[in-house]
């Protein structure tokens, strides 16, 4: 081969990559190293196969390592881990966690896609059976099992996050009583409180037990291992099942151990090309930055959307096509049960801490023409810049068809659109589907 590429992961950033650059190079040899048993998973997808939804965890993963020999002639060896890279050398030390023996590889293009770790609290019992953290697909069958084999009855949902929500959402349709607990005063904490207020309503209408302003203080386990307890610092809880959604941070370390730099979040530091500060070494995914093209900073946002173009601007200059990757907005939506969220840009709250001057309006409507059957609610909260008159925020929660409104101010960001912009923007109409002035063009009315 005229090039010898190797990858280290073999998720979202690290395949598509992979996928990139045998589409440029037909002849370079490309390996992947990935030391879960799966390749290509959808992670965001686990939720809906633990609730059922999605009948089998083999529907998650787009192209198993045959596929991708055979298919794409990409080598993706699982049960690999890498354990260090010698960037001097150009070459990375292998584990083979079946056999155990490691041996090294020599590479003249390197990507790291490692992703990120859950964070895990440091207390003695956090490795019980029936605790759970949520990352690789391996990771989401262990649940799916454990709840089939041990039929737990009350779940604890550490954590109010996207994946505290959804988590909430699939333990619920599975008959448990569900607890979710985070240490703050709201959930979903990249909205602002007014608009996180509507979920926890939401969320304890269906039958959530809301414990807010509560920290994690021990988890008690019984004589065979299986958690049976949980403590806060304001009561304890009986229990059969944790789940940990406390955050990520960036799988960083092994880049930071081959003197990788870091930025100040942990995320592997990279330009627009996603090079890091090593020639012949790029990073993308989870384990790598991205600059907020608000904040005007790097910043760590671990989201499949953003990996996905990562890992195909790497791939493309990997392969010698020059690509930028222009940054983020951290543009994010989920769903409880009929209620959709999501949010884009600033928060009030980011807007405030960066000291930006801004306006913002939130106005409720109705998702679709009210005379329609089934209508629902939509509430939707624009942020503004209060000399530029930019759009730089918004936040939507609300019935059938809201979340994905979040693209058109998404859309109005990136391109630089005023109020006024936004309300005059030309979008669609039908009735059952939505109301003639779109409910985000009526917020951006009152900021005209
Ligand atoms: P990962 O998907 O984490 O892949 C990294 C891979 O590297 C892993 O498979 C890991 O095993 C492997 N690896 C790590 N270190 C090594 C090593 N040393 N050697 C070999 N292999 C290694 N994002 C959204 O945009 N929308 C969603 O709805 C959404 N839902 C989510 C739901 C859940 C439950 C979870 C956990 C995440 C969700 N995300 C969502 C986030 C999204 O899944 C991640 O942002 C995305 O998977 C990141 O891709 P990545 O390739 O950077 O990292």
């Amino acid at each position: 081969p005229d090039c010898k590429v190797i990858i280290i992961g073999g998720d979202a950033a690290g395949m598509s990559a992979a996928s990139k650059i045998r589409r440029v190079h037909k002849n370079w040899k490309i390996t992947v190293y990935e030391r879960s048993p799966h390749t290509s998973y959808s992670a965001c997808g686990m939720p809906y196969f633990i609730s059922g939804k999605v009948d089998s965890s083999e529907k998650l993963i787009a192209r198993d390592p045959k596929t991708f020999a055979e298919e794409y002639d990409i080598q993706a060896k699982v049960f690999h881990e890498v354990i260090q890279i010698d960037p001097g050398k150009q070459k990375v030390l292998v584990k083979n966690l079946k056999t155990n023996k490691s041996q090294w590889d020599t590479y003249d293009k390197l990507l790291i896609a490692t992703g990120a770790n859950p964070h895990k609290p440091d207390l003695p019992e956090v490795d019980s059976k029936g605790v759970f953290c949520l990352s690789t697909l391996q990771s989401g069958i262990d649940v799916f099992e454990f709840i089939e084999k041990n039929k737990p009855q009350k779940a604890s949902i550490i954590g109010g996050g996207y994946l505290g929500v959804e988590m909430a959402e699939a333990l619920l349709e599975l008959d448990m009583e569900v607890t979710l607990f985070d240490r703050n005063e709201y959930i979903m904490k990249t909205l602002d409180t007014d608009m996180s207020e509507d979920i926890c309503s939401k969320m304890t209408e269906a039958g959530v037990r809301l414990k807010l302003d509560e920290n994690l203080t021990t988890i008690e386990a019984d004589s065979d291992g299986y958690v049976n307890k949980i403590k806060t610092d304001k009561s304890s809880y009986a229990t059969d099942l944790v789940i940990l959604g406390m955050g990520v941070s960036p799988n960083s370390q092994l880049a930071q151990l081959s003197g990788i730099k870091l930025c100040d979040t942990a995320a592997i530091q990279i330009n627009s090309k996603m090079e890091t500060s090593h020639p012949n070494i790029w990073a993308a995914g989870d384990c790598a930055s991205s600059y907020h093209l608000l904040k005007e900073v790097h910043q760590f946002i671990a989201l499949g959307t953003i990996a996905n173009k990562h890992g195909l601007v790497a791939g493309s200059n990997m392969a010698g096509e020059e690509m930028e990757f222009r940054g983020v907005l951290g543009t994010a939506i989920t769903k409880f049960q009929d209620l959709e969220i999501a949010r884009t840009g600033l928060s009030e709250r980011e807007a405030k801490e960066a000291d930006i001057p801004y306006e913002t309006a939130t106005i409720k409507s109705s998702n679709f023409a009210g005379y329609y059957p089934d209508s629902g609610d939509i509430k939707v909260k624009l942020i503004i810049d209060k000399k530029s008159r930019h759009i730089i925020g918004g936040q939507i929660i609300g019935n059938k068809g809201s979340g994905k409104r979040i693209d058109v101010i998404a859309s109005a960001i990136m391109g630089k659109m005023t109020a006024f912009d936004l309300a005059m923007m030309d979008l669609a109409y039908v009735p059952p589907l939505s109301t003639v002035w779109d409910p985000v063009q009526i917020a951006a009315r009152r900021l005209i």
